[in-house]
């Protein structure tokens, strides 16, 4: 999606990392309401994409996002907090069917405020459903961060779902309709495990301030 970041092809997958010492710092409703940080990710997607499950997972803890689909609750932007002072960032998930049009209306200029506002921004990990996805409302927010030039790296959730005789189709099915490679994406399930070492990797990376 963003050639400035190298994808998981680029490192080698022998290392296996700790998970991500993330401690839960504060939620917003707007970039204004969050604190200074030295250097952040944000991670976003269709709501149900397996987004708390997978930060619990990168994590190792089972309640440090909430794995629920609570409308109210997940209209905020939830702040992180690494033991070096950077931040991964939870936004609120899209496409949800139950909330109120009034509420659907708000998610826009809020994720948009905090992608185009927040200054110590590295890069958005964009989740999208590795059974099901790239949906309509993916594809649009692909479409924006590439307009808007927002470094982002894609992540495609539940590959355990995916039967194995299949797998190797969906990759490809998904990748061309994201127009990437196979290698630019993160193929992940946080039920099973399979490519955390690989992502907790790529967001340390990015979370590394330039020496
Ligand atoms: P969120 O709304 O994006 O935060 O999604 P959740 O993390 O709450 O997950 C939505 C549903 O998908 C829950 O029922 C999870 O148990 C399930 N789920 C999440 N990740 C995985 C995964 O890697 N594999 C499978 N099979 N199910 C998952």
């Amino acid at each position: 999606m963003h050639s400035a970041v190298p994808g998981p092809h680029s490192r080698s997958l022998e290392h296996v990392s700790r998970p991500l010492a993330l401690e839960f710092v504060t939620s917003g409703a707007k970039v204004a309401d969050l604190p200074p940080s030295p250097a952040e990710i944000a991670i976003v997607g269709r709501s149900n994409v397996g987004k708390s499950s997978l930060i619990n997972s990168l994590a190792n803890r089972k309640q440090l996002a909430r794995v629920s689909n609570t409308p109210g609750r997940t209209q905020l932007i939830n702040l992180f907090t690494l033991p070096t002072g950077a931040t991964v960032v939870d936004l609120p998930g899209y496409g949800f069917a139950n909330v109120p049009t009034r509420e659907k209306a708000k998610w826009q200029p809020m994720i948009e405020g905090y992608l185009l506002g927040r200054e110590p921004l590295q890069a958005l990990l964009l989740l999208i459903d590795g059974e099901i996805g790239p949906t309509k409302l993916d594809l649009q927010m692909i479409d924006w961060v590439r307009a808007n030039d927002i470094t982002t790296v894609l992540v495609a959730t539940k590959i355990d779902k995916v039967r194995p005789s299949r797998l190797a189709g969906r990759k490809q099915q998904l990748s061309k309709a994201c127009n990437l490679h196979e290698g630019d994406i993160f193929w992940v399930s946080a039920s099973k495990g399979t490519g955390l070492d690989a992502l907790r990797s790529h967001v340390e990376l990015l979370l590394t301030p330039d020496t």
